[in-house]
């Protein structure tokens, strides 16, 4: 029987994990190796040495199933880790529950930048600083990920650059100016400071940038500069490893509720966040021990895993990166300007797509109205006010108890709040004041986007 007496579990310190968990080796079925698309032959470590150090080079390939977290990144981890862990029983009550279906929820706003993207910044920012790394690039979007990279390399005092997307420098200011607050140098990309922004900005001068063209910027610098690399915020598998920490935790602060997901829920851009509450989970379904189910909730916008193909596709706009296999829109798709700014991408972890693939992970595209509906519901019950992309897992966990409870079975749902929203305020005014607006994919749409695709590798 679950503690009905508990409504939040704070771990100590001391239990604190030690290691993270690389599902690699565990994963059902013959790896498929990213791709260089010149050759079409797998990529080495020397293809990715320019822009990382070895040590993450080594972390993405790696078939050990537990990585030591070193001790100077397990010190800022405790700045805010272990993160707490709640039942969220007044969302219960709100939703008419009764016990039998159960809602708990780990809690990731409560980290320096306000989401679950330090957990790999900061192992990101120490590898590199062993290297003798002077800098990072890096690009983001709406600015979770630039923050998050900032604050890791003001804490191993490293110099960091930021290309941020013109129109989210445009209308998240604050979120520079956190950036820069902790010394990170912000450029609007399209920018003058590199051929790729250049190229765009000589042929349209008005270019309001995109997470693609960001990134061809990050790269070119990391790759033309020897102290230089490059730091992805999602995507990776070394990124998806660092998150479990999140998942790692949970298991044992489900432990001591006494209680035991049924279903494990998080949202989907690159699948980072919910690679990190879920993966560890899942360790135990493919050794046979558990019959978890899992549930990927993405937006109807961009609707990646439910709507988009499993094929090998660049990771950028502009096709410099490996080519990669997973479920994707196209790599040249643009998505409309949802307000989940981080679920606006057109691929996913290939791990995670794996599991699609192989039918152990559900999916599911919600419009961003009832998402916006859910979160309100949420912050009305709980107080925290959740970013919009967890609101999509939100949405997800209120669906689950809802049905279960129409099927008047027990159901005991865990989701990863991975942020908080408190540089979301005008999507929630948006939503508020009845102006947000919906973005369904036609079905035209995403075959103009999908004609991007790469020619495919011959069949083994
Ligand atoms: C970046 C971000 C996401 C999306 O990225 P994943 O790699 O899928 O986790 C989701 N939520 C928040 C709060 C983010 O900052």
């Amino acid at each position: 029987m679950p503690r009905e007496d508990v409504t939040k579990v704070v771990l100590p310190e001391s239990e604190l994990p030690t290691a993270w968990y690389n599902i690699l080796p565990d994963l059902p079925g013959e790896p498929l190796p990213p791709l260089h698309p010149g050759t079409m032959q797998p990529v080495g470590p020397e293809d990715l040495a320019p822009l990382f150090p070895e040590a993450l080079i080594m972390q993405e390939v790696s078939s050990e199933r537990w990585i030591d977290i070193p001790g100077p990144v397990l010190d800022i981890y405790k700045q805010w880790r272990p993160s707490p862990l709640y039942r969220a029983r007044r969302l219960e009550q709100s939703l008419g529950l009764t016990g039998k279906q159960r809602l708990y929820y780990k809690w990731e706003g409560v980290s320096p930048a306000g989401s679950h993207k330090p957990n790999t910044a900061v192992p990101q920012a120490y590898y590199n600083k062993q290297a003798g790394i002077r800098k990072l690039t890096t690009e983001t979007g709406a600015g979770q990920w630039g923050s998050a990279l900032s604050y890791a390399c003001a804490t191993f005092d490293l110099e960091c650059l930021v290309f941020m997307v013109k129109v989210s420098y445009e209308h998240k200011p604050y979120r520079r100016v956190m950036m820069q607050t902790w010394g990170a140098n912000v450029h609007a990309s399209p920018s003058n400071e590199t051929q790729a922004g250049r190229n765009i900005l000589e042929k349209n001068p008005e270019s309001t940038g995109s997470l693609g063209i960001a990134i061809s910027e990050a790269v070119e610098i990391a790759a033309q500069n020897a102290d230089t690399s490059y730091a992805l915020g999602s995507v990776l598998n070394h990124v998806c490893t660092h998150q479990t920490i999140i998942g790692l935790e949970a298991k044992r602060q489900m432990e001591a509720f006494e209680d035991v997901p049924d279903v494990v829920i998080g949202c989907v851009g690159g699948g980072s966040n919910y690679a990190g509450i879920s993966y560890p989970f899942a360790m135990d379904v493919l050794e046979g021990n558990a019959k978890t189910r899992f549930l990927a909730v993405e937006p109807e916008a961009c609707p990646t895993l439910t709507r988009g193909i499993y094929a090998y596709d660049f990771g950028d706009t502009a096709g410099t990166t490996p080519l990669m296999p997973m479920y994707t829109l196209g790599h040249d798709f643009v998505p409309p300007p949802v307000h989940a700014g981080g679920l606006r991408y057109h691929g996913d972890a290939p791990s995670l797509c794996g599991l699609v693939k192989a039918g152990m992970y559900e999916a599911r595209a919600y419009m961003q109205t009832p998402v916006f509906e859910a979160a309100l519901q949420f912050s009305r019950a709980e107080g925290f006010l959740p970013a919009p992309e967890p609101s999509h897992a939100i949405k997800g966990a209120i669906d689950e108890a809802l049905a279960a409870r129409e099927a008047d079975e027990e159901r005991v749902i865990l989701f990863n709040m991975c942020g908080h929203g408190h540089f979301d305020m005008s999507a929630y005014d948006a939503f508020l004041s009845g102006t947000l607006v919906d973005f369904p994919l036609a079905d035209d749409a995403l075959d103009a986007s999908l004609q991007s695709l790469p020619p495919q590798p011959a069949p083994a």
